[in-house]
């Protein structure tokens, strides 16, 4: 397909919920090297929440879906990565804007507006083990696809292989940001938990874009 319904969308949160809750014990066992041992919990929770959400409301446009998903996001999940995912998705529904489906500049878009807002407010750079170290190469990846002529399925796979290297990147990197920075040296030689979950929401989206 040349495009992600709401339909698509809502397909793409379960299996992101899915993913998350299948890996919530892995999740909370990278946090609990680097972290405080709560990020497989509290991420399994928070899309539970919003698939539960999600189903009552059942949104007819993106700007709804996701303004669901994000308020739930901030308001389930305590700790950094409900409000920073829960941004992420809001801003991500405020640029998709009042449709019932994006073709792939708008997803693009969409994305990046979404990085933006984990970037305002958490205002992780490059480097520092975060999620925005699979984010950020995801949605690069994404938009130079596009821009060379890539189907939105090919695009959004390489957005997810590109999501996966950043993952994979944080490994050797010390924490700047966030619980883990208070580690220093210590937090080097650990996946980013954000990192790893983020890698999944793009899994996710390949996985149903290809379907
Ligand atoms: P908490 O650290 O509050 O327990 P979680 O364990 O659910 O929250 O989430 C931790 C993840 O949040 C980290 O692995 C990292 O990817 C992400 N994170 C933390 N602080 C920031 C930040 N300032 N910017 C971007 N991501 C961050
Ligand atoms: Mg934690
Ligand atoms: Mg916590």
């Amino acid at each position: 397909s040349t495009t992600i319904s709401i339909d698509g969308f809502t397909a793409w949160l379960d299996a992101f919920r899915t993913r998350v809750t299948e890996n919530k014990a892995y999740l909370t066992e990278l946090d609990s090297a680097i972290g405080d041992a709560d990020h497989g919990s509290n991420m399994a929770r928070g899309m539970a929440a919003v698939m539960d959400k999600v189903g009552a409301a059942a949104p007819s446009t993106a700007d709804e879906l996701f303004k669901t998903v994000g308020m739930t996001l901030v308001t389930s999940v305590g700790g950094a990565s409900g409000p920073l995912y829960g941004t992420f998705f809001l801003r991500f529904g405020m640029t998709a804007g009042s449709v019932s489906e994006c073709d792939g500049p708008a997803l693009a878009a969409a994305l990046r507006a979404g990085l933006e807002g984990v970037v305002a407010r958490g205002k992780a750079e490059a480097n520092d083990k975060t999620m925005f170290d699979a984010m950020a190469p995801a949605i690069d990846a994404l938009d130079s696809a596009l821009a060379s002529g890539a189907s939105l399925a090919d695009a959004v796979a390489a957005a997810r292989d590109a999501a996966a290297a950043g993952r994979d990147a944080t490994e050797p990197l010390v924490a700047r940001k966030g619980r883990a920075s208070y580690l220093g040296d210590r937090s080097a030689g650990h996946l980013d938990p954000g990192a790893t979950s983020t890698a999944m929401l793009f899994d996710a989206l390949a996985e149903v874009i290809a379907a």
